[in-house]
């Protein structure tokens, strides 16, 4: 286990500076639906806004439309975008984990076509990996992908794929062999397939973008698989440390946190200040651990053990933040409030739970990080 202290270099914060500003004037204070985190509002008008700015695709190479950047580059935009609960939701996945994936492993045809539309912000991608009898155990998955003259018979389910129903691409794993981890292959799945449908499944906040997609001899030719035969697992499992260890794991609640913090109720109340203060220092122990976690992206490394470590405390650390809040309010937040960081407090009281679970819940994010831990 390696998170090495590590800061912001002075380029670097004069990007953060420059990110500051520029949403200042493009996201005005109450002019778009404030969101928790990576969960914020889908729209595709501020993506193409963002990508236009040389802000989406930002370590994807420069050859295929990227901005030949750095993880650390990408980590200060996003950490802003964040802390105004910013409509991230149609580029997330694609920025964050599909497109390095396609980048590294795809072909020169798929990287040509899909990695400078996400940089330009045009496309969104869902993860289709979670099956209705396979969550935790995802290697026991069951959707299945059969050989068919140049391409794949596809049938199965996949159940929780955020966004699936919006998005235009589901970066998918499927079985195309008995074998239980090297039996599995990464699939790009484009949104209007014949065979694929798409149903969406009500959270506990009233929104609509969870869903379950169902495979009804869905054909694929060959040029939709990505990477090699059987190598699914190990892609997969890649992809979860740029899922898992980045800032969006602790910051869903910081507008909410900063309008407590901002409001008169925490002055002259001793509880809310010790409590404000207990937060700003661990939110600043997970912004270095992400920070460093980031330099590791860049160094060419995989730091599984860390991003696991780092989203197994940050989720519980979000939750606590939502507790603590909700716990000084004083009365029950309304959902429906017409104040939007009293919407926004009590959306998070419903959906909070999920925070530790998607992503692969803390019970096996502590396996990971045990193995990680006995294995050096
Ligand atoms: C908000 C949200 C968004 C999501 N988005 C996506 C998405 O976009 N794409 C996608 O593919 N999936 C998505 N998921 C699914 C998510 O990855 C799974 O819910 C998660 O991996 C757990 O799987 P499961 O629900 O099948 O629970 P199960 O695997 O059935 O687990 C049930 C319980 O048993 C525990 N458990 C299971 N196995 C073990 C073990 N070996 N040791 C100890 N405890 C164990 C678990 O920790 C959990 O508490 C999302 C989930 C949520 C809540």
């Amino acid at each position: 286990m390696r998170l090495e202290a590590t800061e912001l270099t002075d380029d670097e914060r004069a990007l953060q500076q420059e990110v500051r500003s520029w949403l200042r004037k493009r996201l005005p204070v109450g002019s778009y639906p404030l969101g928790l985190g990576m969960s914020g509002e889908i729209d595709p008008e501020f993506s193409r806004d963002l990508g236009a700015q040389g802000w989406l695709g930002m370590a994807l190479p420069t050859e295929y439309g990227g901005h030949g950047r750095t993880a650390v580059e990408r980590l200060i935009v996003v950490e802003e975008l964040l802390a105004v609960g910013a409509p991230v939701g149609f580029h997330w996945v694609g920025d964050r984990q599909s497109g390095p994936s396609i980048a590294k492993h795809g072909t020169e045809e798929q990287k040509r076509d899909l990695l400078p539309r996400i940089a330009r912000g045009e496309v969104s991608f869902a993860i289709g990996m979670s099956e209705p009898d396979s969550g935790s155990d995802l290697a026991s998955l069951r959707t299945r992908a059969v050989r068919e003259g140049d391409g794949w018979r596809v049938n199965g389910t996949k159940i929780w794929t955020s966004g699936a129903y919006e998005s235009t691409h589901i970066l998918a794993l499927f079985r195309t062999s008995e074998d239980k981890h090297t039996g599995l292959t990464q699939f790009i799945v484009p949104r209007e397939t014949e065979g694929m449908s798409i149903n969406k499944i009500p959270f506990i906040d009233g929104t609509r973008h969870f869903c379950e997609i169902s495979f009804e001899d869905m054909y694929l030719p060959d040029s939709l698989r990505m990477g090699e035969v059987g190598g699914g697992w190990g892609q997969n499992t890649a992809e979860l440390v740029l899922e898992r260890g980045g800032v969006d794991r602790w910051m869903s609640v910081m507008p909410i946190l900063e309008n407590w913090a901002t409001s008169r109720s925490v002055e002259g109340d001793a509880a809310a200040a010790a409590d404000l203060g207990a937060i700003a220092a661990r939110s600043w122990a997970f912004r270095g651990m992400s920070l460093s976690v980031a330099r590791m992206v860049d160094e060419g490394k995989s730091p599984v053990t860390e991003a696991a470590l780092i989203k197994e405390m940050a989720t519980r650390f979000e939750q606590e933040c939502t507790d603590i809040v909700a716990r000084h309010y004083g009365r029950t937040p309304d959902l429906h409030s017409d104040d939007p960081h009293e919407s926004l407090l009590a959306r998070a009281i419903l959906v909070s739970p999920s925070w530790s679970i998607r992503g692969g819940t803390n019970e096996i994010l502590r396996t990971v990080i045990s193995k990680g831990l006995n294995k050096r």
